[in-house]
């Protein structure tokens, strides 16, 4: 193909990538940016398979066949709530392709510019990291491996020595390797020069990847996900500079950016700082610190009679969404029930902690799917002061981010992290099925505070009686 065609197929596809981002930054236009940026994709890929003659048109056409239905079914498969997992797999697989491309090239032909050796050690030291923290990160979830943070002595000193250790081999890869042969001889060790300087490094990152995410526990792990795909952004971005492909470079870079971007607004909704993140092993306290400090608390429970009257009374109520409303898939009637109060003129508005849920804009998605319009949904520092003006606020499978115990508890795993005042509302009602602690694996002190009742019950079944007790009003 042209090299010049070729060049603009990728400008354009550039700028549908951009264009795309753009779009999603609104729920509105989301659906219509993400298909954009496929678009830009599909276009990419197919410019490229032609480009360099790899396969002909209908084995392009049989490959967009079979990916499109791997990915339809794994958009319609797969649950709301095991998005973050899949997010983390599919991170890793695109650590482990670059990783895969830096490697060949090099076995393939050791390259003698620095600046090609350069991007090939980033690539594999990148995408080796991102390839095995992300599988980590994806069997935390999945319950595969244990979700509380693994700790161990002298962690951060042994993840900077074998960091030290890779870069040392990478220069030596990147070296003139006639010298480098010059100099291991001198210590008999010739067989470790070329190709298993190359595997050691390929080696060292996958063991740095598990080090680094292995120390990483419970309430900590959106930030970690995002900063993976971060990172395996940053590596796909290296394999461009490696295969010389600009589009590769250019959607590279987006990702590392908009990643490091995503990370950075999640460290300051848990109150954990970047360099934190980068060095692994925060939020390395356990559960049973927190529980340790936790006295015995009496609650108040009630029922859907009780609260269908005190949401009937409120002239402003706060619905708080979390992680419990997507299990019980209530968001539809969680609408209906703000159609409900609406109509007796309640002014209902929905509160949004930066982490509610599972993945980051999970609350935001859901509420869309039920049709709650956007403009009703406001974010933790436009709401927060809002609280002590609210009659009801009401909670809905959300725990952790409700927990006082961020602001007054210096032992609790989840000091410091921002949290929804909702312990300052005249009334708070929480609905859950029990009294287990949330993702933090804490007990939440507002239970026992005097204006906090429990209405339990599934989420989903609960909120239906409270509609139709409403309505009997
Ligand atoms: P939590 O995990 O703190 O609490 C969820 C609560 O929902 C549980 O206590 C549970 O209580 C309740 N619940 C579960 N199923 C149901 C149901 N069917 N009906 C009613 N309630 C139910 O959720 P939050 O949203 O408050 O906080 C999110 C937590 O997840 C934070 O710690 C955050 O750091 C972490 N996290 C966030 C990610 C993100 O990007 N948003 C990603 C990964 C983790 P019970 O069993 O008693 O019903």
């Amino acid at each position: 193909m042209n090299q010049d065609i070729l060049i603009i197929i990728y400008l354009v596809s550039s700028v549908l990538f951009i264009f795309g981002i753009k779009l999603l930054s609104k729920v509105k236009t989301a659906r219509m940016g993400n298909f954009i940026s496929s678009i830009g994709m599909l276009i990419a890929i197919i410019a490229t398979l032609f480009d360099k003659n790899i396969v002909n048109f209908e084995l392009i056409l049989i490959g967009v066949i079979i990916g499109s239905l791997i990915g339809a079914i794994f958009a319609l498969k797969v649950e709301m709530t095991a998005m973050p997992q899949m997010v983390a797999l599919f991170n890793g697989f695109g650590g482990g392709a670059s990783l895969l491309v830096g490697l060949g090239d090099y076995l393939k032909e050791a390259p003698s510019e620095l600046y090609i050796a350069l991007t090939i050690f980033l690539a594999i030291l990148i995408g080796g990291v991102t390839f095995t923290g992300s599988i980590v990160a994806f069997g935390k979830l999945q319950g595969i491996i244990t979700e509380k943070a693994v700790v161990y002595p002298f962690q951060h000193p042994i993840n900077l020595f074998l960091l030290l250790i890779t870069i040392v081999l990478g220069v030596f890869m990147m070296m003139d390797q006639k010298l480098v042969m010059e100099i291991f001889s001198n210590f008999g060790a010739e067989s470790f020069v070329g190709n298993t300087i190359v595997y050691l490094i390929a080696i060292l990152s996958f063991v740095i990847g598990i080090l680094v995410v292995i120390p990483i526990g419970g309430a900590d792990m959106p930030v970690v996900i995002s900063l993976l795909n971060s990172y395996s952004g940053l590596a796909a971005a290296m394999t461009g500079f490696v295969l010389g492909n600009a589009v590769l470079v250019i959607t590279g870079s987006l990702v590392g950016a908009s990643g490091i971007i995503l990370t950075n607004i999640m460290c300051k909704g848990m109150n954990r700082s970047l360099l934190n993140v980068m060095l692994g092993g925060f939020g390395a306290t356990t559960a049973s610190d927190g529980q340790g400090q936790a006295k015995e608390i009496v609650i108040k429970e009630v029922g859907s009679e009780e609260v269908a009257m005190m949401l009937d009374g409120a002239s402003n109520v706060i619905i708080v969404p979390g992680y419990g409303m997507a299990v019980a898939q209530a968001q539809h009637v969680v609408r209906e029930l703000m159609d409900e109060l609406e109509k007796r003129g309640v002014n209902v508005r929905f509160a949004i902690h930066p982490v509610a849920g599972r993945m980051p804009g999970h609350m935001n998605v859901l509420l869309a799917e039920a049709n709650v319009p956007y403009d009703k949904l406001y974010e933790m520092d436009q709401i927060n002061e809002d609280f002590s003006n609210c009659d009801v606020a009401l909670v809905i499978g959300a725990n952790d981010v409700t927990n006082p115990a961020a602001r007054n508890n210096p032992a609790s795993p989840i000091y410091g992290m921002p949290i929804l005042n909702v312990d300052k509302a005249k009334t708070a009602i929480v609905i859950k099925r029990s009294l287990k602690p949330g993702y933090a694996g804490i007990d939440n002190e507002l239970y026992g505070y005097p204006n906090c009742l429990m209405y339990f019950g599934d989420a989903k079944n609960a909120i239906s009686k409270l509609i139709q007790e409403i309505k009997e009003l």
